[in-house]
C-alpha cells in the first residue's frame, strides 16, 4: 500500500478520503486554498502544502502544481475526490506521465465517457440500452429540429459536455424548439467550453437510478447495487436513497449486468457509477432503463452503498490503484437494510435557493446519522464554493425506520450562523408520495410551493426568545432578581420581518410571564446543560435547544430554526423598580455614569448609574427616598446581568 498519498480536493470529501486513509495507517497530504487555510481538510491531514489563492482556477483547478506538490512531499499516488480535476483526462495523464498513481480510472477512460455524444455512441455498440435520440456530429439547427420531430416531442437537448444539470432544455412544443438550442449551446459553451448538444427523447415519470461499479487492473469488475437520486431539483441531487423503492430482483440483475457490461467496454478500473433513466410510469420493468452517462469517480452520494453493503469504498479505491484484485466477488455481496443521505447547505430554500455564506457560530450535529462533513463550528462558508455543509446519511433495517431516522437526525442537526435547507429537507421527508416510495424526478417542483413554507412563530415562541435575550435561563440573574418582586422588564426582538416588545415578569425562581399586548404566557424552565433547557408551560414540558449570541437568538424547534435579532436589551419597565436593599444591573455591560457615593442622599426617581449594553444606555432609577449604603463598582467596569451595583440603607431617608 502507499506510504503517502494527496488529496487534491477539499471540504467534506477531501476529509471523508482522509478518515480511510488514516484508518489504513496512510499519511496524508492536503492542498488549501487561502480561503481554506484554517479549515478542516488541513487540520485532519498529516501535511498540508498551500496551492493558491481562493478562485478554483488559481487553486485546486491547477493541476501541474498539485503534481508539483505531491512529488515534493513524497506522496506516491493522489486522489483527486469528486468534482474539480476528478474527471479530468488531462490531470489523470499527467499523474500517470509523472510516475506517481491516480487514485481513479485511466486517463482513456475517463475520455471516453467525457462527452455524452461518445459515451452513448460506444455504450450502444457494446449492447447496453440507451435512451432514443440523436447524438450524431451533425449541429445544424435545420437537421436537429427535425431529428427532435423524429424523436417525438418531449425531447430533452443536453450539451455534450454538460455536467451538473447545466446546459440541458426540455422542450415541449416544436416552435420552442431553436430558442430552447440556442439556449443548451449557449450554457454549453460558457460552462465548458462546447457549444455541441444532443437530443434525447423525455422520458416521462423519470426515475434516476444509478449502480456502482468497480473494476480492477486485471480485467475484473462488479456492481455494488443501485441507489435511487431521483429526488432532484434542477438535476442536481437532493436526497439519495439505496436500495431504489421497488425494485425487483430481476430489474437489480439487468441494471447490474448492463452497468458491469459498461465498465468492460473501457476496461474500467476504480470507482464508477453508471447513471440510468428509468421509466417509471408503470412501474419498473427489466426493459425499462436507459444509459445516461457514466461519472469516472467517486459521488457524493456514494455512502448510501456503503451503509448497504457494509464497504469502505475509499478503500477499495485505494487498494485497487495499488494493483490488488477487487477486495471482494459479486457473488459475496450482500445488500442489507436501506440508506438514505440528505445534503445539507448554506441555502436560503424561501428566497429561492439562495446560495449563503456565513460563520458558523454554533453546530449540533445528531448521533442518529453517520456525518460526512468539512466544517466545523467556527468555520466560515465563504462564497469562493460549493456551500455544503454536510451529508448526514442513516441506515434502517427498512425504507420505513431509515427515513424516520432521517427525519429524527435533521430535526437533531442545529446551525447557527447561516441560512441551511434543514426545513426543506425535512418537509421531503414527510412527504406523503416520498415516504410511499413514489418518486420521480418531477416531485420536488411539482410540490415545491409545500415544501418551502416557513412555519410561523408563535406567542410561546417569542416569549422563550424574550427569556432568553435576558440570560434569565442562567442561575445568577435569577437569583439576583429574585429580590425585585413583581419585576416588569421589556425588551424588544424582530424575527422574520415582525418587530415586538415583549414584556417579562418574574413570578417565581425560574418562572416568568410573558406577554406582547393582548396574547401571553406563564413559562417555567431548567438549564439541563448548556444549550438546552427544559420548558414547563402548564402541563407539558419539553426540551428546547437554543444558541444565544449577544445579538441573537435561535431556537431549535420543529426542524426550523427561529432566529430572533435583539434590538434592544432589557431594560427595567416603568414600574419594576426596586424595593429590596441592593441595586442589581439588569443586563451584561459597562457601568458608564455613577451617580452616588456611600452616604449620598437619593430621592425617589433619581437615577442612581447608567448601564451601556450593545450602545444602548440604560438608567437604573431608585424607588425610594434613602441613602446609599455601600458601591461596589467603579465606573468604566464591566459587570454581569445580576451583579449587585451598590446597597441601600434599610430605612426611609
Ligand atoms: P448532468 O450530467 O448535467 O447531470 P444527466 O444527463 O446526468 O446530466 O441528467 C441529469 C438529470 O436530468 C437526470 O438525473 C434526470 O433527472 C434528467 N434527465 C436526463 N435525461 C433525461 C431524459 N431523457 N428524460 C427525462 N429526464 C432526463
Amino acid at each position: 500500500m502507499f506510504d503517502k498519498i494527496l488529496i487534491a480536493n477539499r471540504g467534506e470529501i477531501a476529509c471523508r478520503i482522509m478518515e480511510t486513509a488514516h484508518k489504513m495507517g496512510v499519511k496524508t497530504v492536503a492542498i488549501y486554498s487561502d480561503a481554506d487555510a484554517h479549515s478542516k481538510h488541513v487540520a485532519l491531514a498529516d501535511e498540508a502544502w498551500r496551492v493558491g489563492p481562493p478562485a478554483v482556477t488559481e487553486s485546486y483547478l491547477q493541476g501541474d502544481k498539485i503534481i508539483e506538490i505531491a512529488k515534493a512531499s513524497g506522496a506516491q499516488a493522489i486522489h483527486p475526490g469528486y468534482g474539480f480535476l476528478s474527471e479530468s483526462p488531462d490531470f489523470a495523464e499527467k499523474i500517470e506521465a509523472s510516475g506517481l498513481r491516480f487514485i481513479g480510472p485511466s486517463s482513456s477512460a475517463i475520455r471516453a465517457m467525457g462527452l455524452k455524444d461518445a459515451a452513448k455512441e460506444l455504450m450502444g455498440k457494446s449492447g447496453v440500452p440507451i435512451v432514443p435520440g440523436y447524438h450524431g456530429s451533425n449541429q445544424d439547427a435545420d437537421f436537429l429540429a427535425k431529428e427532435a420531430e423524429n424523436i417525438g416531442y418531449p425531447v430533452l437537448i443536453k450539451a455534450r459536455a454538460g455536467g451538473g444539470g447545466k446546459g440541458m432544455r426540455k422542450v415541449d412544443d416544436p416552435k420552442d424548439f431553436r430558442a430552447a438550442l440556442e439556449g443548451a449551446q449557449r450554457e454549453g459553451l460558457s460552462a465548458f467550453g462546447d457549444a455541441h448538444c444532443l437530443i434525447e427523447k423525455w422520458i416521462t415519470t423519470p426515475r434516476h437510478i444509478e449502480i456502482q461499479v468497480f473494476g480492477d487492473d486485471h480485467g475484473n469488475a462488479i456492481h455494488l447495487f443501485e441507489r435511487d437520486c431521483s429526488l432532484q431539483r434542477r438535476h442536481q441531487k437532493v436526497i439519495e436513497e439505496a436500495p431504489a423503492p421497488g425494485m425487483t430482483e430481476e430489474m437489480r440483475a439487468a441494471m447490474g449486468e448492463a452497468a458491469v457490461r459498461c465498465a468492460k467496454a473501457i476496461g474500467y478500473s476504480g470507482a464508477g457509477t453508471i447513471e440510468f433513466i428509468v421509466d417509471a410510469s408503470n412501474g419498473l420493468k427489466p426493459d425499462g432503463f436507459w444509459f445516461m452517462e457514466m461519472n469516472t469517480r467517486l459521488q457524493v452520494e456514494h455512502p448510501v452503498t456503503e451503509m448497504i453493503t457494509g464497504q469502505d469504498l475509499v478503500e477499495w479505491q485505494m487498494r485497487v490503484a495499488n494493483g490488488e484484485l477487487l477486495p471482494a466477488a459479486q457473488d459475496s455481496l450482500t445488500l442489507n437494510g436501506h440508506a438514505f443521505e440528505a445534503r445539507i447547505y448554506a441555502e436560503d430554500v424561501p428566497a429561492g435557493f439562495l446560495p449563503m455564506t456565513g460563520s458558523i457560530d454554533y453546530l449540533s450535529m445528531s448521533p442518529l446519522a453517520r456525518v460526512d462533513s468539512g466544517i466545523r463550528e467556527g468555520d466560515t462558508i465563504t462564497p469562493w464554493y460549493d456551500p455544503i455543509i454536510s451529508k448526514v446519511i442513516v441506515w434502517g433495517a427498512t425504507r420505513e425506520i431509515a427515513l424516520a431516522r432521517m427525519s429524527a437526525a435533521l430535526a437533531e442537526s442545529n446551525i447557527s450562523g447561516t441560512v441551511t435547507n434543514i426545513p426543506f429537507l425535512s418537509a421531503l421527508c414527510a412527504h406523503e408520495e416520498f415516504k410511499v416510495g413514489n418518486v420521480d424526478t418531477g416531485l420536488i417542483e411539482r410540490d415545491l410551493d409545500d415544501l418551502v413554507v416557513a412555519g410561523d412563530l408563535t406567542i410561546a415562541d417569542w416569549a422563550l426568545a424574550a427569556v432568553l435575550a435576558g440570560n434569565l435561563m442562567e442561575d445568577r440573574p435569577i437569583n439576583g432578581w429574585s429580590l425585585w418582586t413583581p419585576l416588569n422588564r421589556s425588551v424588544w426582538l424582530t424575527a422574520r420581518g415582525e418587530e415586538r416588545e415583549m414584556l417579562v415578569t418574574q413570578i417565581g425562581p425560574k418562572a416568568f410571564t410573558i406577554s406582547h399586548s393582548s396574547e401571553g404566557m406563564d413559562l417555567e424552565f431548567s438549564l439541563v446543560s448548556p444549550n438546552t433547557l427544559t420548558l414547563t408551560s402548564g402541563e407539558q414540558r419539553k426540551s428546547v435547544q437554543y444558541f444565544k449570541r449577544d445579538d441573537k437568538v435561535t431556537l431549535f424547534m420543529n426542524d426550523d430554526p427561529k432566529v430572533f435579532d435583539i434590538i434592544t436589551g432589557y431594560y427595567l419597565d416603568d414600574d419594576g423598580e426596586s424595593t429590596g436593599n441592593e441595586l442589581l444591573s439588569p443586563m451584561p455591560g459597562i457601568v458608564k455614569v455613577l451617580n452616588v457615593a456611600p452616604q449620598s442622599e437619593v430621592n425617589a426617581g433619581d437615577t442612581l448609574v447608567i448601564i451601556e449594553a450593545m450602545k444602548m444606555e440604560h438608567s437604573l432609577t431608585v424607588a425610594r427616598n434613602t441613602v446609599i449604603a455601600e458601591v461596589l463598582v467603579e465606573a468604566g467596569q464591566q459587570v454581569e446581568a445580576g451583579e449587585v451595583l451598590l446597597t441601600l440603607e434599610d430605612t426611609d431617608a
